[in-house]
C-alpha cells in the first residue's frame, strides 16, 4: 500500500499569543495578522468567536497565532478569572506574548492586574498599544510605559497603522529557525526560498490633491501599460481599491485615491475627493504624493491637505504638476518653495518634484523621491548618537526656566519610526516650552537628515 505523504502539521511553528483584557482589539489584530476576515469582531466584550488559532506569515516567517479572546467564554465568571484562564495555557507555551492595551481607554486596573500576571509568567512580551490611530495615538500609547513591559508599540489594528512595524518586531523576537528537514526535497526548496528573502510588503502610496490637479492623469502615466486594479484585500478598508506598480526596488501599491475610485466606479463619474476620502487614503498610505496644479500656485486648500498628512504622521512628497504649462519656472518654483517653507514649518524640507503628467516629462523622477521619503520616514536613530547630539544641543542652549526653575532634561530615545517619534525624559519635561521643542525638532531634522517627514516629540516627566 502506498504511503501517504506526510502533511506538515505546523506543530513546530513558533507560537505567538495575543493577550489582554477584553475589548482592547485582540480579535481585530488577530484578523489583521492572519490576513483574512476569519474571526468575528463585535462591539460586545466576550462575544463568542468561532476561531482562535491560525497560521500567519510574519515577514516571511510562519507562526501559529493564538487569540486568547476566543477562549474567554469557557472560563470562570469574573473578569480576572476569565482573562487568566483564557490565557494560562496559551501563554505557557508562547514563544512571544503580544500584550495589548487600549490606548484610548488608558491603563485600567484590569490591564495592570493582567500585566503583573503576564510578567510573572516569564515569557517574552511585546507591549502593544492598540487604537492609537491619528495624532494623539502615539502620545496616549506612551502611558503604557507604566506597565513595566518595555516600550509600547503604538498601532491601530482597525485602521491598519503600525502593523508593518509590529510584524517586524514580532519577527525579530522569533526563535532562530531550525533548518527544515529535507524529507521532501521539493517542498523544502520552496519553503526555504521564502524564509528570509521575501521582501517586506509593497510601499503604500496615495496620490491626493484638489480636483483637477491632475491625479488621474498622473496615475495613468505611472501605470502605463502595467495596470492592475485589485479589489478589497486584508489590511485595507472594505471598499478600497488598489493598484500595484513596480519600480527597480519592488512593488508599490497605490491606495484608494479618488482617481482610482473614479475608474472603479464608472457610474460615479463626478466624484470629487472629499476631505474624508483624503483622510481615508492617508490612513492607508505610507507616503502621500500631494499633487498641485503648478500654474495655480499653492492654495489654502493644498496647505490644509498637507496639514492633514502631517497630522496623520505620513510622509509627503509635493508634486508640482502641469509644469509644461508654467511660464516662468524659476519664479514659480521659488514662490511655491517660499510659501511651503513659511506655511508648513512642521514638515520642513518636504521633497518637491516638478513634472508634466500630461506629456510625461520628468514623471520618472517621482518614484525615486517617494522611495527616499519612505526611507526617511522609516529611519531609526541609535540611542547613543541621539544622546551625544542631545547633550550638544543642551550645551548650546540650556533649557529655559519654567516658573523660576530650570528643567532638567535627561535623555532621549526614539520610540518608533513611521514617523520618527522621540521621547524626551526629564524632570518636569512635560513643561518644556514649545520654542525649545521646535529647537530640538529642527535640530533632529538637520543632524539626522530627516527632511519632509513629520517628527513627533513626546515629553515624559520623571521624578
Ligand atoms: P477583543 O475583545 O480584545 O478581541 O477586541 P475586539 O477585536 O473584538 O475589538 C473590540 C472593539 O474595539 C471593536 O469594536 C473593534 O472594532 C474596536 N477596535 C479594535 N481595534 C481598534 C483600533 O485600532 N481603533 C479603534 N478605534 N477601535 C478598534
Ligand atoms: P484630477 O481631478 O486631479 O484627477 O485631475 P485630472 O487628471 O482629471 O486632470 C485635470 C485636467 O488637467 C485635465 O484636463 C488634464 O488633461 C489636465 N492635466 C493633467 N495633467 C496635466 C499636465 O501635466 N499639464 C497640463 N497642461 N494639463 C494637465
Amino acid at each position: 500500500m502506498a504511503k501517504l505523504p506526510s502533511v506538515p502539521t505546523g506543530d513546530d511553528l513558533p507560537i505567538v499569543v495575543i493577550a489582554g483584557r477584553p475589548n482592547v482589539g485582540k480579535s481585530t489584530l488577530f484578523n489583521r495578522l492572519v490576513g483574512r476576515r476569519q474571526a468575528l469582531v463585535a462591539d460586545t466584550p466576550g462575544v463568542t468567536r468561532d476561531r482562535k488559532e491560525a497560521e500567519a506569515t510574519v515577514r516571511g516567517r510562519r507562526v501559529r497565532l493564538i487569540d486568547t479572546a476566543g477562549l474567554e467564554e469557557a472560563a470562570p465568571d469574573t473578569l480576572y478569572g476569565r482573562m487568566r484562564a483564557s490565557s494560562e495555557s496559551a501563554v505557557a507555551q508562547a514563544d512571544l506574548v503580544v500584550f495589548c492595551i487600549d490606548a484610548r481607554a488608558g491603563i485600567t486596573p484590569a490591564d495592570e492586574h493582567f500585566a503583573a500576571w503576564i510578567r510573572r509568567q516569564g515569557r517574552p512580551v511585546l507591549l502593544v498599544a492598540n487604537k492609537a490611530e491619528g495624532r494623539q495615538g502615539a502620545a496616549a500609547a506612551m502611558e503604557a510605559f507604566a506597565l513595566g513591559l518595555g516600550t509600547p508599540l503604538a498601532i491601530s489594528a482597525e485602521h491598519g497603522e503600525g502593523l508593518s512595524e509590529l510584524m517586524g518586531e514580532i519577527a525579530d523576537r522569533m526563535p532562530p529557525e531550525a533548518p527544515p528537514e529535507p524529507v521532501e526535497p521539493v517542498e523544502y526548496g520552496e519553503d526555504g526560498e521564502e524564509l528570509d528573502e521575501r521582501p517586506p510588503g509593497p510601499l503604500r502610496l496615495a496620490i491626493v490633491g484638489r480636483p483637477n490637479a491632475g491625479k488621474s492623469t498622473l496615475l495613468n502615466r505611472l501605470l502605463g501599460e502595467e495596470r492592475m486594479i485589485t479589489g478589497p484585500e486584508p489590511g485595507l478598508t472594505r471598499d478600497s481599491v488598489t493598484v500595484l506598480l513596480h519600480d527597480e526596488q519592488g512593488p508599490i501599491q497605490l491606495v484608494d485615491t479618488a482617481g482610482l475610485r473614479r475608474r472603479a466606479r464608472v457610474e460615479d463619474g463626478l466624484e470629487k475627493m472629499s476631505t474624508s476620502a483624503t483622510i481615508e487614503a492617508l490612513k492607508m498610505a505610507e507616503v502621500v504624493v500631494l499633487a498641485l496644479d503648478a500654474t495655480l500656485g499653492v492654495h489654502e486648500q493644498d496647505l490644509q491637505i498637507a496639514r492633514l498628512i502631517e497630522r496623520e504622521g505620513r510622509c509627503c512628497v509635493l508634486a508640482l504638476n502641469k509644469w509644461d504649462a508654467v511660464e516662468d519656472r524659476i519664479a514659480t518654483r521659488q514662490a511655491i518653495s517660499d510659501r511651503i517653507e513659511t506655511s508648513l514649518a512642521q514638515m520642513r524640507g518636504i521633497p518637491v518634484v516638478s513634472f508634466s503628467a500630461l506629456t510625461g516629462a520628468n514623471v520618472h523622477k517621482l518614484l525615486p523621491v517617494v522611495r527616499r521619503a519612505h526611507e526617511v520616514w522609516n529611519k531609526r536613530i541609535p540611542t547613543g548618537a541621539l544622546n551625544r547630539w542631545f547633550e550638544m544641543m543642551l550645551e548650546r542652549h540650556s533649557p529655559p526656566l519654567v516658573s523660576g526653575r530650570r528643567l532638567k532634561l535627561r535623555y532621549m530615545t526614539q520610540a518608533k519610526a513611521r514617523p520618527p517619534t522621540f521621547i524626551l525624559f526629564g524632570t518636569r519635561a512635560e513643561l518644556l516650552p514649545e520654542d525649545y521643542q521646535r529647537y530640538l525638532v529642527n535640530g533632529l531634522r538637520e543632524e539626522f537628515d530627516l527632511p519632509g517627514t513629520p517628527i513627533r516629540l513626546l515629553l515624559r516627566g520623571t521624578r
